[in-house]
């Protein structure tokens, strides 16, 4: 492979956590946002529906919480290897996310990345409104993004790897060249070409033929 992309999800894959559920630990709707996320895995609520009733909950909460929230967030294993590996390869690492611009920008940020995406949390007065901002990132926003960055970069789809855990994910994965299930739900794990079962993101480098260390 000479050029090539890898395309990492974020919650539970680039980071450890689920930043809707620490978010809404403060602003204590955890049962309410666990409600709505077990119907959305029940296929019974589109994502975008979900989301919306997720961060619903958020309103009215001190958007001080995104520093809480920031500082719990921790990187999955292997994850900086992994963006060092993809670079020394002469590779594109990027990641996009149904979850939230504030958290994941000084992450990106902080990792290298070359390119991220993600909703916007919209805060009024120091509070959340309990809406989003800017371009909804559902599944397919997340392939788009996958496929106007090859684009951008000319790097054709089968060089690409994408790499997730839920539902949100695989229609990004089904476009990719080659798709790893990370720690992954179960009907992500079937989909995928191959699945990662430690939660060690350094573990993607051999599949581009890099050794990360
Ligand atoms: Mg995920």
């Amino acid at each position: 492979m000479s050029r090539f992309i890898v395309v990492c999800d974020v919650d539970s894959t680039l980071i450890n956590d689920e930043v809707i559920d620490l978010l809404a630990d403060a602003a204590g709707t955890r049962d309410a946002v666990a409600a709505i996320t077990e119907k959305a895995m029940r296929g019974e609520i589109e994502f975008a529906e979900s989301l919306a009733q997720r961060v619903g909950t958020l309103r009215g909460t001190s958007a001080k919480a995104l520093d809480d929230v920031l500082g719990a967030v921790t990187v999955t294993n292997g994850a900086r290897q992994l963006v060092h590996a993809v670079h020394e390869a002469g590779g594109y690492i990027i990641a996009v996310s149904g979850g939230f611009h504030e958290i994941l920008d000084p992450i990106a940020t902080q990792l290298g990345l070359d390119a991220w995406a993600a909703n916007g949390l919209e805060v009024v007065d120091g509070a959340f409104t309990g809406r989003t901002y800017g371009p909804l990132i559902d599944a397919a926003a997340k392939a788009n993004f996958l496929t106007s960055f090859a684009k951008k970069k000319r790097v054709p789809l089968s060089s690409t790897i994408a790499v997730g855990d839920g539902a949100n994910d695989l229609a990004m994965m089904n476009i990719a060249g080659l798709s790893v299930g990370f720690c992954a739900k179960q009907a992500v794990r079937e989909a995928a070409n191959v699945n990662i079962d430690v939660r060690d993101l350094s573990l993607v480098a051999p599949f581009f033929g890099r050794r990360a260390s």
